[in-house]
């Protein structure tokens, strides 16, 4: 018997992942093992932070969350007051200024020049869905700046400008992450903000039957951490256990990113959130607060390579782990469901699109080298081999080539309109930017071994499982690829007088041009 997942239920493997030589896996728990509603969870944080700005004379009041805004993934241009979407290399692709799309020419003349460095302060990445509603409420700011709306306020160095916003909307929202309202809404009404998912237990309960060491490290409070994971737990829990039962150590207010980097020493929590000071080696089943990750390993006697950890926020969670203490690394992205089921639906067109592609691909070789060919009968040079000489005859097949394209061109632009609407109407894929991979997709590349849309898809991989590393592909693969078929497309030997396709394996000469 073999247990396949739905395609979106699978776990994506960046770095082959052998978990049986994982000795112990540790999860985040907000976004990671506790799955909110976002709409629901970020409008309240949203709500919060729009309170406390307004608190300080802000016109803020009429502004609403928009969950579809913006996306996972993007980043804020702090100099400019813009949302831009970058490729791997950091070459903007997308953008907005404020809410409103950048027209491509205005997109053109900001980013020519520039390119997105996240090391550099002007730029902050989305890295979670917790960013959801801050981004949006930063950029509705910007639009009131824009809009004159905020004359007269100040930002805490003076004047009001982008960064400053961000700093006045960083603020608000930290406020309402840790002043204990926001929380208190939630833990109040948790069927209301969050998502249960009746397998996650189990896949938590296969790892330990497994003989792995569990743990959690959030950033949480314990007042907080212990409803939420009650909730979500301890309804499917067998008979007799509790949701503590799954966890060798409890970790709270672990204050990632620094606790991968720093060497903060840890505090005990009782059940009543009673604090102590802790010194010694850690215990079993108790609740920490604080610390850092090397105690974490010395703990369980293990090193970083042992570890594999689970969270959702890019950075905090996996890029830091990785980079620092080389734990291995799961990335949980859950829209990325609704993105791969997209991707399935969209395959047949997919494969169009591909096709026309490939045919346009050819005819502009085609057009490039009649010009070519025309250059060298004008300037003297060597005549292109299986081209006319006479500049009439390639003249003739250069016009005729130009309504060929326009009407490929037309072919394809819906196609690719309707791609790059997948996952997200106004964004597009969470990890590609155009024809290219994006930033998102380089992060995960770099520091997630592995990335799937939640936790309980472990189920699936099992202790004992294998993730091998997809074998990536490089522009130079495309050299194997058979020429294009397609049913619609016309066969080479319409196409007169035909430059051979480069891969095409009929070809009795490569049709080399130097
Ligand atoms: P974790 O994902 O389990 O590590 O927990 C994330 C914690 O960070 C939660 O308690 C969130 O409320 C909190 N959090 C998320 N975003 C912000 C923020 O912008 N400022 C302060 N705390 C935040
Ligand atoms: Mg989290």
């Amino acid at each position: 018997m073999t247990f396949v997942p739905a395609p979106e239920r699978r776990m994506f493997c960046n770095r082959t992942l052998n978990m049986r030589s994982i000795h112990a896996v540790g999860f985040d728990m907000d976004y990671t093992l506790v799955h909110y509603d976002v709409k629901a969870w970020e409008a309240r944080a949203y709500a919060h932070a729009q309170r406390r700005l307004a608190s300080e004379g802000l016109p803020v009041a009429a502004l609403e969350f928009d969950p579809d805004l913006f996306a996972r993934g993007l980043v804020l241009d702090l100099e400019q007051g813009n949302l831009v979407k970058a490729n791997r290399f950091g070459y903007v692709t997308q953008a907005s200024h404020g809410t409103r799309p950048l027209a491509h020419a205005a997109q053109r003349r900001t980013y020519a020049h520039v390119w997105v460095d996240l090391s550099e302060p002007r730029w902050v990445f989305l890295n979670t869905l917790f960013s959801l509603s801050e981004s949006c409420l930063y950029a509705q700011l910007v639009d009131l700046l824009d809009a004159g709306a905020l004359a007269g306020h100040n930002g805490t160095d003076g004047d009001l400008d982008y960064r400053a916003l961000y700093g006045l909307v960083g603020r608000g929202m930290d406020a309402a992450h840790l002043e204990g309202e926001l929380k208190a809404e939630i833990i109040a009404d948790p069927e209301r903000f969050v998502e249960l998912d009746r397998d996650l237990p189990r896949a938590l309960l296969d790892l330990r039957h497994a003989g792995k060491k569990l743990f959690l490290a959030t950033n949480s409070e314990w007042s907080y951490t212990a409803p939420m994971m009650r909730y979500v737990f301890d309804r499917y829990m067998p008979a007799g256990l509790d949701w503590r039962d799954l966890f060798d150590l409890v970790i709270v207010q672990a204050r990632k990113p620094a606790f991968f980097e720093g060497d903060a020493a840890f505090e005990t929590v009782d059940d009543a959130g009673t604090i102590l000071p802790h010194h010694g080696p850690l215990a079993a089943g108790r609740i920490y607060r604080g610390g850092n990750s090397r105690l974490v390993q010395q703990h369980f006697g293990v090193e970083g390579s042992d570890i594999l950890y689970v969270g959702d926020h890019a950075y905090a969670d996996v890029h830091v782990s990785s980079r620092i203490q080389r734990w291995r690394t799961v990335l949980v992205l859950r829209e990325l469901e609704r993105e791969v089921r997209e991707e399935q639906e969209f395959a047949p067109r997919q494969d169009q699109l591909n096709a026309l592609m490939k045919q346009k691909e050819l005819l502009d070789h085609e057009q490039a080298t009649l010009r070519l060919a025309l250059l060298r009968i004008d300037r003297g040079g060597k005549l292109i081999d299986g081209l006319p000489t006479d500049p009439d005859a390639l003249h003739e097949r250069l016009r005729a080539l130009r309504p060929e394209i326009d009407a490929l061109d037309r072919r394809i632009a819906p196609l690719a309109e309707a791609a790059s609407r997948i996952g997200h109407s106004r964004w597009g894929p969470l990890m590609r930017a155009g024809a290219d991979k994006s930033r998102l997709a380089r992060e995960i590349e770099g520091f997630a071994d592995v990335y799937t849309s939640r936790v309980s898809n472990f189920l699936y991989l099992s202790p004992f499982g294998y993730l091998r590393a997809v074998r990536g592909t490089l522009p130079h693969d495309a050299t194997r690829e058979a020429a294009p078929q397609s049913p619609e497309e016309p066969s080479t030997a319409d196409r007169s007088p035909a430059v051979q396709p480069p891969d095409d394996p009929a070809a009795e000469d490569p049709p080399l041009v130097w």
